[in-house]
């Protein structure tokens, strides 16, 4: 499995990016940056998008994916393009937020219905939480966080080997005792947002701080010799978060980047 970094952070400002991780070119781990970070036709490659929740940093570039799609399938004779349609995987509350909030005709076109409902550029596809379905030769398995709206992260095996993307989350259980029960874990990717001096704004938003996202990791057995890439920070914190990272001193634990490849 290969994961592409397109973006890992919390906040946009010029040369840092939204969150986004593309999976063997074809799958899309929320779409915060694939139109910053993706030629058109690497672009034209993304199948589906596995949707955590629906904070717009998450989901804004599927509607520049979307328009993006939608020339180029114009552009093709005959409609010979392979990948007509983007299939979102979300739950199902946050396929209905998409539906009525954003692809609503007023804030962006219903791309469910263009250029006709059968053969639409988007596909909303509701997924149930620990029910795992599989995509271009990846098994997915979503798993609830504890964030201020419906949040999932995802479990990812591809060959025996797994992943979990925690996405946006504050201090949680479940998806530490699914990833302890995984027979091949090779890397976490996990949220960790504010500095520690920003606890109280962690706490409220839903997200984590060196020491909260320390809490978890300990929940974690294999901390220490499992990698661990943290995701989301805030860029205008970026320094200060990076030393308390440091300080904390635990083995395989570091800041994803926006030109990190991980072959899993
Ligand atoms: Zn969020
Ligand atoms: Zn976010």
């Amino acid at each position: 499995m290969r994961i592409k970094v397109l973006g890992c952070y919390g906040g946009q400002l010029l040369g840092f990016r939204l969150t986004s991780l593309l999976v063997n070119d074809s799958i899309l781990l929320d779409a915060g940056a694939p139109t910053h970070a993706l030629s058109l036709e690497e672009q034209h490659g993304i199948r589906h998008i596995c949707l955590s929740h629906t904070h717009l940093d998450h989901i804004k570039d599927i509607a520049f994916l979307a328009d993006n799609r939608s020339l180029k399938r114009l552009g093709d004779s005959a409609g010979s393009s392979d990948n007509r349609t983007i299939t979102v995987h979300s739950l199902a509350e946050n396929n209905r937020v998409l539906k009525q909030h954003f692809f609503n005709d007023l804030i962006w076109p219903d791309f469910t219905q263009i250029p006709n409902r059968e053969d639409a550029i988007l596909r909303l596809t509701d997924i149930e939480p620990e029910s795992p379905f599989d995509i271009d030769g990846v098994r997915i398995t979503a798993i609830r966080v504890n964030h201020p709206v419906p949040c999932t992260g995802f479990l990812l095996d591809r060959g025996g080997k797994q992943v979990i993307y925690t996405a946006d989350t504050g201090n949680t259980d479940r998806i530490w005792q699914i990833a302890n029960a995984q027979p091949n874990l090779k890397a976490i990717i996990m949220d960790c947002s504010f500095p520690n001096a920003y606890q109280h704004l962690a706490d409220i938003s839903g997200h984590l701080t060196p020491n909260g996202m320390m809490k978890d990791l300990k929940k974690l057995e294999q901390l220490g010799s499992m990698p661990v890439y943290l995701y989301h920070m805030k860029p205008e914190s970026l320094n200060i978060m990076a030393a308390e990272v440091e300080a904390l001193d635990v083995p395989h634990l570091r800041m994803l980047t926006q030109v990190d490849e991980l072959l899993i």
